[in-house]
């Protein structure tokens, strides 16, 4: 009895058949797949990232970016030994690389001993880029002025460290680019992440800066999505643009679509990716391997992978 009443409220994921709509490899440029370990629940026996690989990503998965974003998570070995938070565990997957950064959320937290930590994955091989960091003051869970100080010092760090940026930035247009123009060198490569903001102002960031591409999540499979649609028909360049699930979050709407909650799909995974790309090619009136392929080479172009 304990048993069906599980089995009902587990959320379900999609078959790999259902995701297996191209041959062409790919990377999920953007995602945080400790927290899908975290998400699922034991009956799915999904305690690896090798195994959630194997069981649910489609075979032209090639590899995914991990973002360490919440402080917690930069602590590793000594606070979170062979736990989903390890970030050594995440680095020895042979799929997965790592970018680091304090979330806007999290800025007011930020101090010398997060930034040593960070720094300290920022260091190592697998480690390719410094983010998610930037202004949200949608939710605005930490003051402005300590999320644009923040900001400013990450960057400055970024820059040191020679490391490309994945920025977050969402309904705070002004001082983003306020920072951005004033702190970033013009030709630095640049991934603003899940891009939800204006045309106008992806257009003068796509314009400014030569290296910086536009993330498209799977928010532009939703109908109400329209400044991210209108993005893509009108603004993106087919070389600025990365493919990005932002697991666990945002599944694409073919998948969330369903009614019954009982086979309602919640939790978003790197496999993803092919419905997202699928969306884009609707949208720009091309095929999806075409769009599969330019995406695979503007990740090489951003990432360097
Ligand atoms: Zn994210």
């Amino acid at each position: 009895m304990g048993n069906i009443v599980l089995l009902i409220k587990c959320p379900a994921l999609p078959t790999k058949g259902q995701l297996s709509i191209s041959e062409i490899p790919y990377v999920d440029t953007h995602s945080h797949l400790h927290y899908v370990l975290e998400k699922l629940p034991d009956t799915f026996n999904v305690t690896t990232y090798e195994r959630l690989k194997q069981d649910h990503f489609p075979s032209n998965f090639e590899s995914c970016i991990n973002v360490l974003c919440d402080p917690l998570s930069f602590n590793s070995d000594e606070i979170f030994p062979n736990t989903y938070m390890d970030w050594k565990q995440m680095a020895d997957t042979s799929f997965m690389y790592l970018a680091v950064g304090v979330h806007p959320h999290n800025s007011k937290d930020y101090n010398d001993y997060i930034e040593n930590n960070m720094t300290q994955i920022l260091n190592h091989p697998k480690c390719i880029a410094l983010g998610e960091i930037g202004l949200d003051y949608h939710y605005d869970f930490s003051p402005r002025d300590i999320q644009k100080t923040v900001l400013v010092k990450q960057i400055l760090k970024a820059v040191e460290l020679g490391k490309p940026l994945v920025i977050h930035t969402r309904e705070a247009e002004e001082d983003t680019w306020d920072i951005l123009s004033g702190y970033v060198p013009k030709d630095w490569k640049i991934h603003v992440h899940c891009f939800t903001d204006s045309p106008q102002f992806a257009k003068k960031l796509l314009n400014y800066f030569p290296n910086l591409y536009i993330g498209i999540t799977g928010v532009a499979t939703y109908g109400s999505a329209k400044n991210t649609q209108n993005i893509i028909k009108d603004i993106v360049p087919l070389n600025r643009f990365l493919l990005e699930t932002d697991a666990p979050y945002m599944v694409p709407a073919k998948l969330n679509r369903n009614k019954k909650s009982d086979s309602k799909i919640t939790v978003c995974h790197s496999g993803m990716i092919p419905l997202i790309a699928e969306r884009f090619a609707q949208l720009k009136g091309m095929e999806l391997d075409e769009i599969m392929r330019q995406a695979r080479e503007n990740t090489r172009n951003m990432y360097g992978i």
